[in-house]
């Protein structure tokens, strides 16, 4: 066996199968050079999903004639100049190793000027071999076409999806990369067909409506935090949006789209009392850290970073989104659905166009005109509507519980209500849910909690995982009231129980959280805790159709909207929903 040393192309193409993973990557790691280029205006164009062509055009630095050949040789970077800079990365890119990976794999056409000279560059490779360095006529900023990516490494072009689903992935960076960057105006153009366009002036708010529509944009939370280290800014969702997988929590660390366990679990811990269970949130923040908190360089991909100080992190967002929650009232609206609010369901370009015709905001282009080698295609501007619009009405308060009249019940379950021309309609059995969680919650941290006793006890046989659970947390469900003795072999006797629980059948409470704990993780926490008096308290309370009285209601309405955080049971249900006025006259068709 001989060894050889590999020639740069071979390394270069090794390299490029860490960062050049599929044309989303490319995209990617493009669109972050023209933004670390000082660029406000960003113009991306594929074909065929990124395969047979990606053009990404700024407006940024560009790039010097004698820097050209320099910036494709791998591990070249103007970004740091030596080890100690890692420490203190400002930029996205650091690695100088994109366009040497991407032009091994690509043929790749190149064309930038700088403010400073006269006359610009063509600069064209394939598969990493130069074909023509030339003078060019063209405007300040930067150009790169990559066409046919992975035509020369076979293998990695048959692992790819359809060009749909590639296309997918690419606009999925793309949304990070506008929402990462709300200051530089984005332009995304697929198969020659226009999809996404953002103003770049700098408000989150205008993004978010773009790529997510009214629906989100119209259920958002501000939320603002700020230290000497650290700042958070931007917006939460309301419980109402919540989704069934994680693909909504959004948020970015110096402008950077990153995946980070702590945050997720900082925002889901924070979202816990308001959601339900397996639900995740929608969520779009910028944190801004001194990079010297930060490692940058821990992932080929840039997805993941460091940081030196976890708790802070998670203190500080927990904290942030649990405060924006708990202050805001959160009541999902009734939807009325009529002809022209259906319309609002289309794509966006269209629509707004429609509606409001005097706010037209075209897209800067102070180049694309110009481009000499410019595609034909020519753009509709997109219009938009402003996201202000959405500001949330007068809120229900708790000191108003005097003007509130309570009309009536339908259905055996549900109280209607009316208040300040809204209409309110509570559901008796989450509403009691939540008074009895507060109750016992309350009781829990007075250490004032009420033993009932049973007699004659009741006597429950767990499954063998169960009674470990139960053997192990015996100290927990006696702090909660609880009193079980154990009889041993698989026997347990519950001689007393929370009084909080006094209607519900003891057995039945029992068995129901030791289900729930055992779909929890093994060790248990203040949250498992928390989780199982909910499911206590579910339990516990009134059923749906069980009937109450009219004083009964009044005195539940009442104790509800005595708490803190009135508006959702503790597993995130809501304990009530609304209906204005407005909204009924619209209905009836009194107003258009
Ligand atoms: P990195 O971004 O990690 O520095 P890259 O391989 O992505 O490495 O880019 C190499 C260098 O090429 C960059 O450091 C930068 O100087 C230059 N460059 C790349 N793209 C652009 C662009 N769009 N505008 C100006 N300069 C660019
Ligand atoms: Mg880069």
């Amino acid at each position: 066996m001989s060894i050889n040393i590999l020639d740069q192309n071979t390394i270069n193409k090794i390299a490029a199968g860490e960062v050049v993973e599929r044309p989303s990557s490319v995209v990617k790691e493009l669109v972050e050079n023209a933004i670390d280029a000082g660029s406000n205006a960003v113009t991306i164009e594929i074909k065929d999903g990124g395969t047979s062509l990606i053009r990404i055009t700024d407006n940024g630095c560009g790039i010097s004639n004698e820097d050209v050949k320099i910036a494709f040789l791998r591990h070249a970077t103007s970004k740091i100049k030596q080890a100690t800079d890692l420490m203190n990365v400002s930029s996205l890119g650091f690695r100088g190793e994109a366009l040497s990976s991407i032009s091994a794999v690509s043929q790749v056409e190149l064309i930038t000027k700088t403010k400073d000279s006269f006359v610009g560059i063509r600069y064209c490779m394939d598969g990493g071999i130069e074909k023509i360095f030339e003078e060019a006529g063209a405007p300040d900023g930067t150009t790169f076409l990559i066409r046919n990516l992975f035509y020369n490494t076979p293998a990695r072009r048959k692992f790819l999806k359809t060009n749909a689903t590639e296309a997918g992935y690419i606009s999925n960076v793309v949304e990070q990369l506008c929402m990462s960057h709300p200051e530089v105006s984005f332009r995304f153009i697929v198969n020659g067909k226009p999809k996404i366009q953002t103003m770049g002036n700098s408000k989150l708010k205008d993004v978010i409506y773009t790529i997510y529509g009214r629906d989100i944009t119209s259920h958002l939370l501000e939320i603002n935090f700020q230290t000497e280290d650290m700042k958070i800014n931007g917006y939460i969702g309301e419980p109402v949006i919540s989704r069934g997988n994680r693909n909504f929590e959004n948020y970015y660390i110096n402008g950077r789209y990153i995946k980070s366990d702590i945050i997720s679990k900082a925002i889901e811990d924070a979202y816990a009392p308001f959601m339900m269970q397996h639900k995740y949130p929608f969520t779009a923040f910028h944190i801004v850290i001194n990079p010297e908190l930060l490692d940058v360089n821990v992932h080929p991909t840039k997805m993941e970073l460091r940081f030196s100080n976890q708790n802070e992190l998670y203190n500080a967002i927990e904290k942030t989104v649990k405060d924006s929650l708990s202050h805001k009232e959160l009541i999902p609206e009734i939807e009325v659905t009529l002809q022209k609010e259906a319309e609002d369901h289309q794509p966006i370009q269209e629509v707004k166009q429609k509606e409001i015709p005097t706010s037209q905001i075209k897209m800067p282009e102070p180049f694309e005109e110009k481009r000499a080698l410019a595609f034909k295609e020519t753009i509709p501007p997109v219009v938009y509507e402003q996201s202000e619009l959405f500001e949330k009405k007068e809120l229900l308060k708790q000191e108003n519980k005097k003007d509130i009249r309570i009309i009536g019940q339908v259905f055996e379950t549900y109280w209607i209500m009316e208040f300040d021309k809204n209409m309110y309609i509570v559901d008796q059995h989450a509403a009691h849910e939540k008074v009895l969680f507060e109750r016992i919650m309350k009781a829990y941290n007075n250490r004032t909690i009420q033993t009932q006793q049973i007699s004659p006890p009741i006597i429950i046989t767990p499954i063998p995982s169960e009674i470990d659970l139960l053997k192990e947390n015996l100290t927990h469900f006696t702090s909660l009231g609880f009193e079980i003795e154990d009889f041993g072999k698989t026997d347990f006797a519950i001689r007393g129980i929370p009084s909080e629980f006094s209607q519900g059948d003891p057995k039945e409470i029992m068995l129901e959280v030791l289900d729930s704990l055992s779909s929890e993780n093994k060790n248990t926490t203040q949250k498992t805790i928390y989780h199982r008096i909910a499911t206590m308290a579910c339990k516990a309370a009134v059923k749906g159709n069980n009937h109450l009285s009219y004083p009964e209601a009044q005195a539940l309405i009442s104790e509800l909207m005595d708490l803190d955080q009135p508006y959702h049971c503790p597993h995130g249900r809501p304990t009530m929903i609304t209906m204005s006025n407005y909204e009924l006259e619209k209905k009836f068709n009194r107003i258009v």
